[in-house]
Order: C-alpha cells, then sequence, then structure tokens
C-alpha cells in the first residue's frame, strides 16, 4: 500500500451510498505534509509534461492543487460553483453534478486567468462519476488551453468515472484507486498499481 492508501485505511470511513468520508486529513481537517507528498507524487508521474496552470474546484480540491502547484512552480485556478444566472461574458462556464449534494452547479472560470497558451494539470480531490473533471476539461477546452493531465487522490473505481475520463485519451493518475467498499463493516479495498 502507498501513504495514500495506509491513511484511508487509518482514517477514512465508509458511509452509506458509496461515500467515503476522508474528513479528519483531506475535506475539512487538512494534514498538510501528507497532501505535501502527495503534490511530490504527482509532480513525479507528471514530470515530463509544461505546466503552465493548476486547475482545480472548490472547495475541496485547492488544498491539494496548492500542494501540486509549489512543486511545479505555478499558479493555482479554482473555478468557483455558481448559483447566479447573469454570469457575464469574461466567465468560462460549465455545469456539474454534484456526486455528494446531488444538485447541479454552474462551475465558472475568469477569462483573465486561463487563455489558449496554458498547459493545464486538473487536480480534484476524488474522482467518482467524473461530472467534476468533465467540467473542468470543458472549461480548459473553452479557454483553447491545452490538458497536459490529470491527477486525482481518490478515484472510486467501481464509479464510471475514470473509465470515462481514460477512453477520452487523457493520462489521469489517482493516488489511490477504490475498487471496493462496504459500509457495513468499513473494509476498503483498493486497485493493486504499478507506478515505480
Ligand atoms: P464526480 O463528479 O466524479 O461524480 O464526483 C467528484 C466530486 O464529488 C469530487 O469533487 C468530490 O468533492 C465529490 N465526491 C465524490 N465521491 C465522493 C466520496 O466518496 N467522498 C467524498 N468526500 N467526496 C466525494
Amino acid at each position: 500500500m502507498n501513504f495514500l492508501e495506509e491513511r484511508i485505511i487509518k482514517d477514512g470511513i465508509v458511509k452509506p451510498g458509496n461515500v467515503l468520508k476522508v474528513d479528519g486529513f483531506l475535506n475539512h481537517q487538512i494534514d498538510v505534509a501528507l497532501l505535501d507528498q502527495m503534490g511530490l507524487e504527482f509532480k513525479r508521474r507528471f514530470a515530463n509534461k509544461t505546466v503552465t496552470k493548476i486547475l482545480t474546484i472548490e472547495a475541496s480540491g485547492i488544498g491539494i492543487a496548492c500542494m501540486v502547484a509549489r512543486h511545479f512552480g505555478v499558479p493555482v485556478v479554482f473555478a468557483k460553483k455558481s448559483k447566479s444566472v447573469n454570469i457575464d461574458g469574461d466567465m468560462y462556464i460549465a455545469e456539474v453534478e454534484s456526486f455528494t449534494h446531488k444538485c447541479k452547479n454552474q462551475v465558472i472560470v475568469s477569462k483573465k486567468f486561463l487563455s489558449s497558451n496554458d498547459h493545464v494539470l486538473i487536480i480534484d480531490d476524488f474522482l467518482a462519476n467524473g461530472c467534476a473533471l468533465q467540467g473542468l476539461i470543458a472549461i480548459t477546452e473553452s479557454a483553447g488551453a491545452t490538458v497536459e493531465g490529470i491527477g486525482i487522490a481518490i478515484e472510486k473505481g467501481f464509479q464510471i468515472g475514470g473509465t470515462v475520463i481514460r477512453n477520452l485519451g487523457y493520462q489521469l493518475e489517482s493516488l489511490a484507486i477504490v475498487d471496493s467498499m462496504d459500509s457495513e463493516n468499513g473494509t476498503i479495498k483498493f486497485k493493486e498499481q504499478n507506478n515505480g
């Protein structure tokens, strides 16, 4: 098991409805040393890529994205969730369905912070059905920028997002891929990965 998988086993809680709670180190209280280790690991996995911006979505992607950005020496841009309908033309907009909150949000990024010259590494905490990532990819494409890769902390491998995104041809790197989890007895099984 790698460092993140070990931490998930230690502190993750499986909730009914295929939700994994990681509030103790990622989603509410944040273990900064752990996130820094994740940042370094993403830097290693995307070492051959030219990256000018890290793109994520508020709120829980921001911490990880900042740690990745530190290792690449580039800024973080985070997509904001917005309920407002009258958004002016200075924004890229995508529609994202929330897995955890079961609602639709518009997510927006100012045109000031993403352009066709940008090479984007997308980072997020979880991958479930892939809606959040599809929104971030759509925003990158609206800007005419290039998606260099996608880094996820925890992929739920039993949901379709990973397959959909890999089939689109992107380099998707997940630090932990959950194969199965059981809320009755709290067990979590990971997919074996060979990332030597
Ligand atoms: P997707 O758009 O891939 O269906 O879901 C990804 C988003 O939903 C992530 O940004 C994350 O915030 C949230 N999410 C999905 N599954 C889980 C989960 O099991 N636990 C937590 N804490 N968040 C999740």
